[in-house]
């Protein structure tokens, strides 16, 4: 690996201004999971690293219903999967934290570090964009808020401008009657990234069950993570049946950019996506009819 500087500001205020001063020079590490393993590799070498984990509170995982959820950029995998609160909201995103790599590795590797890193496989990308998350953004000149969706620019790029980091990520509290739900297929058992993740969001209308709301989010079949807006059309205002639930898959389906890759064929992407997306709509579905 090639020698760099280290610096680990105390402030939100000190990051900023670190990697201002530093410019192109600097990177943020967070759990270093992705980050050390490509330094080693030299894919990437940057001279200075400005680590985030001394800033007192970006550990934190906050909720009320009026505000929702909000957790800071040094939340780690292991943190989200176990959090009472988390898991009775946020059943998506705790079954996407739940699965990345192994407890070492989720002891260390960060919900935010996930998203920034940008790959199309990000485990807690689908689930998040399912549950209109945001990204609070820190830079030198001021703060900024953006939606998940939009962070990511292509795969392993995002966003932020020189100088930005991501500070929380902010998700609204679920309207009653909401469910989540994620999952993903890897080729081995563990410690491998996803051939297809899907998440998804279903709101029923409180007297009804109509579907009121769905947000199909797509993993891995595209240069970033994905919406489903088709199959998510044909759900909202309906009355949820395993009908209308495949037609949903097919769109999904449809809707997926996939690549032929060692992982699988696009042929193979497009099938698991739309079986994927038929047992996560159906998992939230069931959910929501219990929330
Ligand atoms: C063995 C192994 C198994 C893995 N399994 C999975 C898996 O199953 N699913 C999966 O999705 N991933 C997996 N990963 C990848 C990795 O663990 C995750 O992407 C992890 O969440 C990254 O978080 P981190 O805190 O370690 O990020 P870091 O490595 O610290 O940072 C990642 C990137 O994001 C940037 N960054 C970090 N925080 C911020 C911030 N707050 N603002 C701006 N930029 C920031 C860094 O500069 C860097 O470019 C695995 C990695 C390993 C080594």
């Amino acid at each position: 690996m090639k020698s760099f500087e280290y610096v680990a500001p105390k402030t939100i205020k000190e990051v900023t201004s670190a990697l201002k001063r530093h410019g192109k020079r600097a990177m943020i590490v967070a759990g270093g999971t992705d980050l050390l393993v490509k330094m080693k590799g030299r894919a990437l070498t940057p001279e200075v690293i400005v680590d985030i984990k001394r800033v007192p509170g970006l550990d934190e995982i906050k909720f009320d219903k009026k505000n929702g959820l909000t957790l800071g950029a040094c939340v780690t995998m292991r943190e989200a999967e176990l959090s009472p609160v988390v898991r009775k909201h946020y059943a998506g995103l705790a079954e996407g934290a739940e699965i990345v790599g192994s407890v070492q590795i989720r002891n260390r590797a960060t919900i935010v570090g996930n998203l920034c890193n940008a790959a199309p496989s990000a485990e807690v990308a689908p689930s998040l964009m399912a549950l209109d998350a945001k990204v609070k953004i820190a830079g030198p000149r001021g703060s900024r808020t953006l939606p998940l969706d939009q962070l990511f620019a292509g795969p392993g790029k995002n966003v932020l401008k020189p100088g930005e980091w991501v500070t929380h990520v902010v998700v609204p509290s679920p309207p009653p009657r909401t469910g989540s739900a994620y999952v993903r297929h890897t080729t081995r058992e563990a410690m491998d990234i996803a051939v297809v993740g899907v998440g998804a969001a279903v709101t029923l209308a409180p007297r009804n069950g109509i579907c009121k709301d769905a947000r199909i989010v797509l993993g891995a079949v595209a240069p970033t993570p994905i919406r489903a807006p088709r199959a998510e059309s044909l759900l909202k205002g309906q009355k949820l049946t395993a009908d209308l639930i495949a037609q949903a898959g097919q769109a999904a389906s449809e809707e997926a950019r996939p690549i032929s890759d060692q992982r699988g064929s696009a042929e193979f992407r497009r099938d698991l996506t739309k079986v994927l997306t038929e047992r996560m709509v159906t998992r939230a579905f069931e959910a929501a009819k219990k929330g």
